[in-house]
């Protein structure tokens, strides 16, 4: 935001071409000030939320997933700590939304959402990778640790009862497990937790699987 004595239209309109968002002119009071950049910096917040989140659960979206995820492996490079990387999708979840409706299903993906974010660190990385998909990378944790959190959280997660119309019922996850540096680079990281996550789905679903 341009604060200038500058009344040159001209000269004004150049300073918004160069990226300005807008040009106050002086002399203005100094709340004025203050509630033109503070609602700029509301907005620029609430769409880089946007950009950035998942609208149904509030969580990171795949691509800023994958941005955090990166800058955390390289972190872990640096100070030589591990990571684990954890692929989770809900089991015949579209049997869910076949027998209790869309609104229900999105009910469950919330539900799970709402899990993961009680139970993990404010610093662990958690996404919506998909449909009813998510990702978790947990900093710090080695591949035993990883697993023993994980299967915490499949254990609370089937216990859950959900209300569908005039009914109750249950859902269950299967999870595919990855660990850095065994799996050094992101893509392979990614990778083989998702061939871990399949390996569950293969040998019954409702497990945890590492890669
Ligand atoms: P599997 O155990 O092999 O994972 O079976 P599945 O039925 O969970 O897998 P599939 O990939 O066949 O189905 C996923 C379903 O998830 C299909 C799609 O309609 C549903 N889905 C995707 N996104 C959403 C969403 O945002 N809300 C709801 N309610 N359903 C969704
Ligand atoms: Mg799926
Ligand atoms: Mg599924």
């Amino acid at each position: 935001v341009f604060l200038s004595s500058e009344t040159d239209r001209e000269k004004q309109h150049l300073a918004m071409r160069v990226g300005g968002d807008d040009f106050l002119t002086k002399p203005i009071k100094a709340e004025h000030l203050v509630a033109a950049v503070r609602n700029r910096a509301r907005r620029f917040r609430e769409l880089r939320s946007l950009m950035l989140r998942d609208s149904l659960t509030g969580l990171l979206n795949q691509a800023s997933t994958r941005d955090h995820l990166s800058v955390e492996l390289s972190r872990m490079r640096r100070s030589d700590q591990p990571l684990a990387f954890a692929m989770i999708d809900i089991d015949h979840f579209k049997a869910v939304n076949d027998t209790h409706g869309h609104p229900t299903g999105d009910r469950v993906i919330r539900a799970l959402a709402n899990l993961l974010k009680q139970r993990l660190r404010s610093t662990d990385v958690i996404g919506r990778f998909g449909g009813e998909e998510f990702a978790v990378a947990l900093a710090g944790t080695p591949p035993d640790a990883a697993f023993t959190v994980m299967e915490e959280i499949r254990r609370t997660f089937e216990a859950i009862e959900h209300r569908g119309e005039g009914v109750s019922f249950r859902c269950t996850f299967s999870c595919g497990i990855s660990c850095f540096p065994a799996h050094a680079r992101l893509d392979d990281l990614v990778e083989a937790a998702d061939r871990a996550l399949y390996t569950a789905k293969d040998k019954g679903r409702n497990r945890v699987a590492m890669a």
